[in-house]
């Protein structure tokens, strides 16, 4: 285990001035970062108020890239100075609205700053390719670091290497003052600590209303010497899921364990020019030295088999591991070509493994009954999965129906014991659904945090908590 420290991110100002106290504001932003790190053009502003997701553009009016933390902290300080939220940006791959300047107190202007171009994960690893070390939290989209620190983003590989929870040691952190924190404190990177209040976890997760994360100190894996990839077909979602979970509880340390419902594997054999069987389907990757490949891969196979599976299609080369994991990372892009000219809505719920088939069955007879296209694809070795959801965003009555549906299935998490965000975040479209999760005792302590960091609610307002009643 090694870390490594990435300085990265833009973000984003929100503010409600105009006139001279506007320009006197823009330009202490260029004493701080240069006439060129402080743009207002329409294009960029469009580009740093959207995200992935649904929610609606709203760009900021200022976007601003500073260059280091001295000048993310001197250009916090203006703003608190005069009272200007912000918006953090990492690069515009989240997924529930996080960085829109859209939200009940945003009768504002905005404007937006970025560091050097945000670290990320490709980058990261990029970078460690000659040392024998990677980075294994793996959301599909080229995130920044900082972006999935501040998403407590997961993916593909948190079965076996975990979340950004449990892979983020420390953070360099700029507060809503312009303070500038350790979470860990300076410097340190101990393999465990029992040292206090857990600030780094409260920080992972925070979706930049707490503060404007400006380095990640992580944790690192050695290379595995060997891996290897397998997809395997099923004839019922119950038959997959219990693989899976006999899977783990043989104690298999399996790297990835996929899953892709009918729908969307037929989704992926159009886009990705496959021919993979139209049942629900694993998609599985075992990391160790070849010796204990043999042996996951053994028990694997067995447990496959006893449940229905048919043969495995291996993928030991490297190329055809990285094309049939290409696959599974553009199912997003699969699952928005079935309806050309639509939009993809991302559900995000996660349960308990023991309710994992009863929640997928009742979903997609949820949406059969509400004539949805929602082909489903889910991180199932974690109980996580996403449907899809592809919609018409000019079509109210279709948005709509979506939008029960989202809820539905929300509700019916709660209802397993589950989460209504199992790695997405809450942004601005679960901030309801997040109170019914809590309980209005947790999420008043979560307001009292706010307060207290962020007592003028500068930092990403109105994202994770509804605003207070007047
Ligand atoms: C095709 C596709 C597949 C995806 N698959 C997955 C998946 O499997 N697992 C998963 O977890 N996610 C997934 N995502 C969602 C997304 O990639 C993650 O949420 C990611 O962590 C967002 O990082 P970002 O840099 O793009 O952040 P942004 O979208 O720029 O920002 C997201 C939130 O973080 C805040 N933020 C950004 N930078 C900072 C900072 N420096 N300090 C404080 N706050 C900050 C923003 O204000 C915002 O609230 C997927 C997205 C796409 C498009």
């Amino acid at each position: 285990m090694t870390h490594f420290a990435s300085l990265c991110s833009s973000f984003v100002y929100v503010q409600f001035a105009q006139g001279a106290v506007l320009d006197s504001i823009l330009s202490a932003f260029r004493s701080i970062c240069g006439e060129d790190g402080v743009l207002l053009g329409e294009a960029v502003r469009e580009q740093h108020g959207k995200d992935e997701s649904l929610h609606r553009c709203c760009p900021p009016d200022v976007v601003v890239f500073p260059h280091c933390v001295e000048e993310v902290s001197a250009l916090a300080k203006v703003c608190h100075n005069h009272q200007l939220p912000i918006i953090p940006f990492g690069t515009g791959t989240g997924l529930e609205g996080g960085v829109s300047t859209k939200s009940e107190c945003a009768a504002c202007l905005c404007d937006s700053s970025c560091l050097e171009p945000g670290v990320t994960r490709k980058a990261l690893n990029a970078y460690l390719r000659d040392t024998g070390l990677w980075f294994p939290v793996d959301p599909g989209a080229d995130a920044s670091l900082c972006g999935m620190a501040a998403t407590s983003a997961s993916g593909t590989n948190a079965v076996r290497y975990g979340t950004m929870r449990e892979n983020v040691i420390n953070l360099e952190l700029v507060l809503a003052d312009g303070t500038i924190i350790h979470t860990a404190g300076k410097g340190r990177r101990p393999r465990k600590t029992s040292a206090g209040y857990n600030l780094t976890n409260l920080f992972v997760g925070s979706e930049g209303t707490l503060g404007i994360i400006t380095k990640t100190t992580l944790r690192l894996y050695g290379l595995p010497e060997a891996m290897v990839s397998a997809v395997c077909s099923f004839p019922s979602v119950q038959d997959a899921v219990d693989s899976t979970v006999q899977t783990l509880q043989a104690g298999v340390p399996i790297a990835r364990i996929e899953f892709l419902d009918d729908v969307m594997i037929e989704a992926c054999n159009r886009f990705s020019s496959l021919s993979y069987p139209v049942t629900p389907t694993l998609f599985l990757e075992f990391h160790g030295s070849e010796q204990s490949l043999k042996e996951q891969v053994s028990t694997t196979a067995d447990i496959t088999q006893s449940n229905g599976g048919a043969d495995f299609q291996w993928a030991q080369h490297a190329e055809t591991r990285n094309r049939l994991w290409k696959a599974r990372h553009d199912a997003w892009y699969a699952a928005l070509a079935l309806r050309p000219g639509c939009k993809a809505y991302a559900t995000d719920v996660c349960v308990p493994l023991s309710r994992l088939p009863q929640i997928i069955v009742e979903t997609k007879e949820d949406l059969i009954e509400n004539r949805l296209t929602g082909p489903i694809a889910g991180h199932v070795g974690d109980g996580n999965f996403h449907c899809l959801v592809v919609v018409d965003p000019n079509d109210p009555e279709e948005l709509h129906r979506v939008h029960l549906f989202t809820d539905r299935l929300a509700r019916r998490a709660l209802a397993m014991d589950g989460t209504c965000t199992g790695e997405h975040g809450v942004g601005l479209g679960k901030r309801a659904l997040l109170c019914e999760e809590m309980g209005s005792m947790a999420i008043q302590v979560m307001q009292g945090l706010k307060d207290t960091l962020d007592p003028n609610n500068l930092m990403n307002p109105g994202k994770i908590l509804l605003p207070k009643a007047l």
